[in-house]
C-alpha cells in the first residue's frame, strides 16, 4: 500500500494530510491522484459519499493549479448547497498551505453579490451548484473561460435532480482543451452518456464494482404490515440505544408527519424537506451534527449532500420510487472507515423490490426480525447498566451522600441496585409489556397483495378508454405515487378496482372528492371486493354480485352521503405513544 508521499503529493499538500491526521490514502485516492497528477486526461471515477473523494481530485486539483495567478482555473460542480459547502471547506482544509489559494463557494440562497465579489477578489477554484453557477455565468459575474480543471461531483445526483442543462451550458462557456474529471457512485446512461458528450476518451476508474454500495454496510429489511410501519420504525430505534441515524421517506409530507411524530413520542427527532427555508434546514443539520437530533428524518434531495461521517444507522422508512436511488441512502452510513447498517421496512407488496436492489449492490439483505417488546427492554437495560458503569463519578454528590446514605440504610446493595435500574427500565417495560409480534411472513404469495391494503371502486372503466394498465398509469400520475403503489388493477366495462397499501387511503379518497375526469366526477370508494386472487378468493358468482351492487346505483356521480366507508379510519395500533425519553 502506498502512502501520500508516494502518490507523488507536494509538501504543502503533505504537511496539511498530516494536519488531518489522515495516514493512509484511501483506496479512490490511491487510484485517482497518480492518474490526475501525471497526465492531462479526462477520468471517471465510481465511488461512493466516503470513499475520500474529495481529496482524491482535490488534491490534484490544488498541486496543479498555479495560486500565483488570479484566473480561476477549476472548476467544481456539486449538486446541493450542502455538498458544495464541504467540498469548499476540505479544499481549504487540504490548501491551508498553499499560500495565496483562493476557494470561492457559489450556490443558491445567498446573497449574489457577495458571492460576486469573493470572486473579483480572484479565485482560484470556484465549488458551485450549478443553477446559481449558470445565473452567475448569464450575469457576467464571473468568467470560466480559462478553466483547465473541471470537476462533475455526485454527476449521478446532479442528472437525477435535474441539473443536465445547467451543466451543458456551463460546460459550454469552459475551453474545449480542460481536463474534465467526474465522480459518481452509480453508473446509469444519463451519466455515461455525459461522459460521452463531454470527456475525451476518458480513463475509468472504479472503488468496489460499478453501483455497488459500500462494503462497510450491511444491508437489513423488516417485513411489517404496512399499518405497523411507524411502530417498526420505533422499536428499531429502541432496540438502537445509541442510533444516530438518517430516516427515509418518499414524500415531504411523510417526512414531516413521521419526524412530528417521533418528536411527540419523546425521540431526540427533526425533519429535513424542500419545505423548510434554507435557515431551517442549517438549524436541522446544526443539531444533527450536535448530535442532538438522533433521528433525522429526510426526502432523498434533501438529504444529498450530508456530509456525517459517523451514521450508525439509515433507516428506509418507505423505499424510494427509483430503487437505485438506495445506493445514495445506504452510503450515507460506513463512511471514512466505519461500518453501518441499511434497514429497510417493508410491506408485503413491496419486498420484491428488494430483489431488485440487491442485484443493483451486488450484495445480499438479511431479513431480520422487528425485536419484540421484551428483547428491547433487555437490549435497554443493559445499555443503561453500561451507561452507569461507565460513566465517571462527580464527586459534587459527596456532599449529599451522608443524606442518601440514611435513605437507604435499610436497603441492600442488590436491591438498591434493582430499584435503581427500575426507574428507567420501568417505563420500557410498562410499555413493551404486551407489545405484538409485529412480523409478517413473505409466503403465501397469492395473498400477498391484499392482506394489508385497501380495495377501492372507482367509477370509470374500459368504455372510458382504459386497459388495467393504461387505469395504473393514470391512477399513479394524478395521485402522484410510486410505480408499485397501485396494484390489482381490474378494468370492467364503466367501472374497475385497484388497491393500495392502506396507508394511502386519505390519500386515495381525498384526492377524489371532487375530481373530474372527460368532465364527469370520477368517484373512488372502498370496495367489499377483496381483490382476491382467483385461485382462493371468492367465487366467480359470488364476485360478479360484488361487482353488480358497485354497477347498480352507485355508478357515476359523487359520493354523496359523506357516510361511506371510506371515512373509517385505520385499525387501532398498538400503544401510539412512548415512554418519554430523557433528552440527552
Ligand atoms: P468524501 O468521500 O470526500 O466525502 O470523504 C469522506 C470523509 O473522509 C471526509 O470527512 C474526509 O475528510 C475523510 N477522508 C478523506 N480521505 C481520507 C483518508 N485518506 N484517511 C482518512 N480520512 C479521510
Amino acid at each position: 500500500m502506498s502512502t501520500f508521499k508516494d502518490l507523488g503529493l507536494n509538501d504543502d499538500l503533505l504537511q496539511a494530510i498530516t494536519d488531518l491526521g489522515f495516514t493512509r490514502p484511501s483506496e479512490v485516492q490511491e487510484k485517482a491522484i497518480p492518474i490526475l497528477l501525471n497526465s492531462e486526461i479526462d477520468l471517471v471515477a465510481l465511488a461512493q459519499t466516503g470513499t475520500g473523494k474529495t481529496a482524491a481530485f482535490g488534491f490534484p486539483m490544488l498541486q496543479k493549479i498555479d495560486v500565483d495567478s488570479r484566473t480561476t482555473q477549476g472548476l467544481i460542480l456539486s449538486p446541493t448547497r450542502e455538498l458544495c459547502l464541504q467540498i469548499t471547506n476540505e479544499m481549504k482544509q487540504y490548501g491551508k498551505y498553499c499560500k495565496g489559494l483562493n476557494v470561492v463557494a457559489i450556490y443558491g440562497g445567498a446573497s449574489i453579490t457577495e458571492q460576486a465579489k469573493e470572486i473579483k477578489r480572484g479565485a482560484q477554484i470556484i465549488v458551485a451548484t450549478p443553477g446559481r453557477m449558470k445565473d452567475m455565468i448569464n450575469r457576467r459575474l464571473v468568467d470560466i473561460s480559462k478553466i483547465e480543471y473541471s470537476v462533475l461531483d455526485e454527476a449521478d445526483e446532479m442528472l437525477n435532480m435535474g441539473f443536465k442543462e445547467d451543466i451543458t451550458s456551463i460546460l459550454s462557456h469552459t475551453p474545449d482543451d480542460k481536463s474534465t474529471w467526474l465522480f459518481s457512485a452509480t453508473m446509469p446512461r444519463e451519466v455515461a452518456a455525459i461522459a460521452k458528450d463531454f470527456m475525451y476518451d476518458p480513463q475509468e476508474i472504479t472503488v468496489g464494482r460499478k453501483n455497488e454500495g459500500s462494503t462497510q454496510v450491511s444491508h437489513e429489511y423488516y417485513l411489517v404490515n404496512a399499518r405497523d410501519r411507524y411502530q417498526a420504525l420505533k422499536r428499531l430505534a429502541d432496540a438502537n440505544p445509541d442510533i444516530f441515524s438518517v430516516v427515509f421517506c418518499r414524500t415531504k409530507r411523510d417526512t414531516q408527519k413521521v419526524a412530528e411524530r417521533l418528536i411527540e413520542d419523546g425521540y431526540n427527532a427533526g425533519a429535513l424537506h424542500g419545505d423548510l427555508s434554507q435557515n431551517q434546514r442549517d438549524l436541522v443539520m446544526k443539531s444533527f451534527r450536535n448530535k442532538q437530533i438522533q433521528m433525522l428524518v429526510a426526502t432523498d434531495v434533501a438529504a444529498r449532500g450530508i456530509d456525517v461521517d459517523d451514521i450508525t444507522h439509515v433507516i428506509n422508512y418507505q423505499l424510494p420510487d427509483e430503487i437505485e436511488t438506495y445506493t445514495h441512502r445506504s452510503g450515507r452510513t460506513g463512511r471514512a472507515g466505519k461500518t453501518g447498517v441499511s434497514m429497510v421496512i417493508v410491506s408485503k407488496s413491496e419486498v420484491r423490490k428488494i430483489k431488485g436492489i440487491e442485484r443493483i449492490i451486488k450484495k445480499q439483505f438479511a431479513k431480520k426480525e422487528i425485536p419484540s417488546g421484551m428483547e428491547i427492554c433487555e437490549v435497554q437495560l443493559m445499555s443503561l447498566a453500561k451507561k452507569v458503569h461507565n460513566t465517571e463519578v462527580n464527586h459534587d454528590i459527596d456532599t449529599y451522600l451522608g443524606d442518601i446514605n440514611a435513605l437507604f440504610e435499610d436497603t441492600s446493595k442488590d436491591e438498591l441496585i434493582k430499584k435503581f435500574f427500575s426507574v428507567e427500565f420501568s417505563r420500557f417495560y410498562n410499555y413493551y409489556k404486551k407489545a405484538l409480534d409485529l412480523n409478517i411472513s413473505a409466503s403465501n404469495d397469492d395473498n400477498r397483495d391484499v392482506g394489508d391494503s385497501v380495495r377501492y371502486f372507482i367509477n370509470v372503466g374500459k368504455k372510458d378508454g382504459f386497459d388495467w394498465m393504461s387505469l395504473k398509469d393514470f391512477l399513479r400520475e394524478v395521485l402522484e405515487l410510486g410505480k408499485d403503489d397501485v396494484f390489482k388493477v381490474e378494468a370492467k366495462d364503466t367501472f374497475s378496482f385497484f388497491n393500495t397499501e392502506k396507508e394511502l387511503q386519505e390519500k386515495v379518497l381525498g384526492f377524489f372528492t371532487d375530481f373530474k375526469y372527460n368532465g364527469r366526477y370520477v368517484n373512488v370508494e372502498i370496495s367489499e371486493n377483496r381483490g382476491r386472487s382467483r385461485k382462493r378468493g371468492k367465487s366467480r358468482d359470488r364476485k360478479r354480485r360484488d361487482e353488480k351492487n358497485f354497477s347498480s346505483g352507485k355508478k357515476g356521480g359523487r359520493r354523496g352521503d359523506g357516510k361511506s366507508k371510506s371515512r373509517r379510519s385505520g385499525s387501532g395500533d398498538f400503544g401510539s405513544s412512548r415512554p418519554r425519553r430523557s433528552r440527552r
